[in-house]
């Protein structure tokens, strides 16, 4: 079949014709079109068009935007190199020059560390639309866990909860990052309410029972869950588990056991430095203590870094408890 005219129209005329009117829908009249549009100068400059200004029609923006969040160039390494290459000259996420905090660079890794800087709003938070389906679910790669964290932390995009499909999807997504032991994923999860409702003792049950207690995630699941006000621990599932474990000499049983007890007392929190973690690699990172935000992270507490009960120099009054007000910043 010939080309049409549109099609033997040189790249570069072409690319000049869809930046004068960025339309989404001319890469997808013909591969030929769409081969000569995919450059990162025609990304950038969609996402200008569409991210960036106000078009006056916030529905249709809205569903454009979307869009584009789920095309395939639209990766996290393309979306930093979007966000450093937009606001770079103004040198704040605000896009205006001259601010007197400026929210300058963006912190990619940590954006939660940066909207503590933050006085005033990044433009990005005027992106309203879908967060993809590609972002909801496994395998948590590094890539994906940081894209996610990026968007829900700077942005207005929120799960399409209405999409019967997308709702599972994103469940599973959270038990793909348990089954997984990726904590990232996990604490994304568990700290976003854009990214689902708080955990409860089914998510409890499945981390212990499906995901094999990993203890850091099932702390932060039993955490979450009371910081939002869960307070019903009585669970027979989970004492069988228990019972079996204590009974097989797992570590984990004497510890669950021990942070049900704390939580099933009259106003009960779990402790953070009650528990066994003396056995070699056993680890628990603790990011959160009812509602904030620990600012560094132990490695490990009462950990075998720091004593040793088989050591004839072990000696627990030479360890200095760490106070909360070492670990913990208000987020
Ligand atoms: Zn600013």
């Amino acid at each position: 079949m010939p080309l049409s005219p549109l099609e033997l129209l040189p790249a570069e005329i072409l690319q000049e014709i869809f930046l004068l009117s960025p339309n989404l829908d001319l890469p997808l009249a013909s591969p030929h079109i769409a081969s000569k549009l995919s450059t990162p100068h025609c990304y950038h400059a969609v996402c200008n068009h569409f991210l960036t200004s106000n078009l006056n029609d916030r529905p249709r923006q809205t569903r454009l935007q979307s869009r584009i969040f789920a095309l395939r160039w639209m990766t996290w390494s393309f979306f930093q190199s979007h966000v450093t290459k937009t606001y770079a000259r103004a040198g704040c996420l605000c896009g205006e020059s001259g601010c007197a905090v400026p929210i300058w660079p963006p912190d990619f890794t940590n954006p939660l560390a940066m909207s503590a800087n933050m006085g005033h709003l990044p433009q990005l938070s005027y992106i309203k639309c879908r967060i993809p389906a590609k972002l909801l679910h496994g395998p948590w790669t590094a890539d994906k866990v940081q894209f996610l964290r990026f968007l829900v932390s700077t942005t207005s995009m929120t799960v399409d909860w209405a999409d019967r499909s997308i709702r599972q999807l994103t469940l599973q997504g959270k038990k793909d990052a348990i089954l997984s032991r990726n904590y990232d994923a996990v604490d994304l999860f568990n700290h976003n309410r854009r990214l689902g409702k708080p955990p409860t003792m089914e998510m409890v049950r499945f981390a212990v029972i499906e995901g094999g207690c990993d203890r850091t995630i099932v702390y932060d699941i039993m955490a979450t869950a009371r910081m939002w006000g869960y307070r019903y621990w009585e669970d027979s599932a989970l004492d069988e588990w228990v019972q079996k474990a204590v009974e097989e000499g797992n570590p984990k049983g004497p510890w669950l056991r021990l942070k049900l007890k704390e939580l099933r007392m009259m106003n009960g929190y779990m402790g953070v430095y009650t528990g066994d973690y003396t056995r070699d690699g056993d680890v628990l990172d603790v990011r959160h203590h009812r509602g904030s935000r620990i600012q560094y992270v132990r490695p490990r507490i009462w950990g075998h870094k720091f004593m040793n009960r088989n050591s004839s120099t072990y000696n627990r009054n030479q360890l200095r408890t760490p106070l909360l007000s070492d670990l913990i910043r208000v987020a």
